[in-house]
């Protein structure tokens, strides 16, 4: 409680943040009860303190000549396990406390992957919606201009997040090499097939989230077959998770972006739908209009209240509350998997959780993306490729580790089928001991 409140005070106004913080801590009490070793060492403090925060000025032109001036981040948050690990976002949103709650949330997923990877998180409040190829690129070129004296494959390893896909990392990747003249293809992830990248990279969220799901479901002797799923978002978690769950035989009838939602009750068309959202760039409703009768756009509203048996939130942070979650119980929700990282708000997953609805948290779930990154600094350290189907391979037995990893932690903490627990007690417990040693 007192580390808690120190941690509130000391980073005030950060929302975001202080509720990452808040549900990791709801878990931890029976930890620290059983070892004290934490408590004296004044490890959850440390954990809070991110171990480096660069803030940075990055000034660009844009097509009519302007200079326009966005802020960078990079929050090094946690190098106990290796080198800080972690997307960049490029989103209005984004300031401190959104990097930081990103951050935190690293350290643990990255922590139950199992990889040598520590936690860390970066971005900037540049808004690529509507700007050019040649726009983003000089963005990219000024971003990166400050990150690489930071970053480094072992140091820090950046890769996509939210409005950071192929397409960015490239212009990041392309500056970095010629401001350094180093091939350092291990000092980032989500990288191009021609130039470093792996397979399964660009599927492993989605991919990743629809595999845990399906071993939590089949705890419960339930499976993606048949079951009516929702999608929120239609960015590069959406996709692979709407394509994988169509693979298990799921009904996906719902997805959204930022204007809005489609139910297309024949299932998505998911080609039809990489082509406007990926290809085009053009919003969801466009979906709509191109499938003719088969799909309904509702603007401004969430998927949610469409109802379903499983929901898969793949899109931003607090995007499914109170209201959507008891929605989706009163249509029969059985499981909800986390793509994004904290989609749900702390009311609508207490109120999954009571209403026993299987709950697998984003740390959990959605880690299936940065163990591919790992897997891809892998080939780049052995100067190796490995085929679709054995990286595949390994993301699922990742996928699974963690899942067993997690029921097995619950139950050792007297919280049977708890993943929030699990997921938090076995993060941390990873990343403490090895503080501590
Ligand atoms: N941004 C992703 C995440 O939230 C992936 C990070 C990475 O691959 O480093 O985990």
């Amino acid at each position: 409680e007192t580390v808690l409140a120190q941690v509130l005070a000391r980073n005030p106004g950060e929302q975001e943040f202080h509720q990452a913080v808040h549900e990791v801590f709801d878990s931890l009490e029976p930890v620290l009860r059983k070892n004290p070793q934490y408590v004296d060492a004044a490890v959850l403090g440390r954990l809070c303190e991110p171990e480096r925060q660069i803030i940075f000025r990055v000034p660009w032109v844009d097509d009519a000549g302007q200079v326009q001036i966005n802020r960078g981040f990079r929050v090094e948050y946690n190098s106990a396990l290796g080198p800080y690990k972690g997307g960049l976002r490029f989103h209005p949103s984004v300031y401190l406390g959104i990097i930081k709650f990103l951050g935190f949330e690293q350290v643990f997923k990255n922590a139950l992957t199992g990889m040598p990877i520590g936690g860390g998180k970066g971005g900037s409040d540049f808004d690529p919606r509507g700007r050019s190829d040649g726009e983003v690129m000089r963005f990219c070129q000024s971003f990166m201009t400050e990150l690489y004296r930071h970053i480094g494959e072992h140091t820090d390893v950046p890769a996509g997040d939210i409005g950071v896909g192929g397409r960015e990392i490239g212009y990041l990747f392309g500056h970095y090499k010629r401001i350094t003249n180093r091939y350092e293809s291990g000092v980032l992830t989500g990288k191009g097939l021609t130039w470093g990248g792996s397979l399964v990279r660009t599927e492993a969220t989605g991919y990743g989230t629809v595999l845990f799901a399906e071993r939590m479901l089949a705890t419960k002797g339930e499976s993606f077959d048949g079951r009516r799923v929702l999608v929120s978002g239609t960015g590069n978690v959406a996709q692979y998770a709407i394509q994988k769950a169509q693979q298990l035989g799921a009904h996906v009838v719902g997805c959204s972006d930022s204007t809005g939602y489609v139910v297309d009750e024949a299932g998505i068309d998911l080609a039809l739908l990489q082509q406007t959202r990926e290809v085009d760039r053009l919003p969801v409703s466009v979906y709509a209009e191109r499938r003719g009768g088969a799909a309904t756009f509702v603007p401004g509203r969430r998927v949610w209240e469409v109802g379903a048996d499983i929901a898969l939130p793949c899109a931003t942070q607090n995007e499914l509350d109170e209201d959507d979650a008891a929605a989706l119980v009163r249509s029969g929700l059985v499981a909800v998997a986390e793509g994004a990282n904290m989609p749900t708000t702390p009311k609508a997953a207490a109120l999954l959780q009571d209403a026993g609805v299987l709950y697998a948290p984003g740390k959990a779930a959605n880690a299936g993306g940065v163990a591919t990154s790992a897997l891809e600094m892998q080939q780049n350290a052995s100067r190796d490729s490995w085929s679709f189907d054995y990286t595949e391979q390994r993301l699922a037995g990742i996928m699974h580790s963690i899942h067993d990893r997690c029921l097995a932690t619950a139950d050792e903490y007297d919280s049977p089928g708890n993943y929030v627990v699990g997921a938090n007690v076995a993060g941390f417990t990873k990343v403490a001991d090895a503080m501590l040693a």
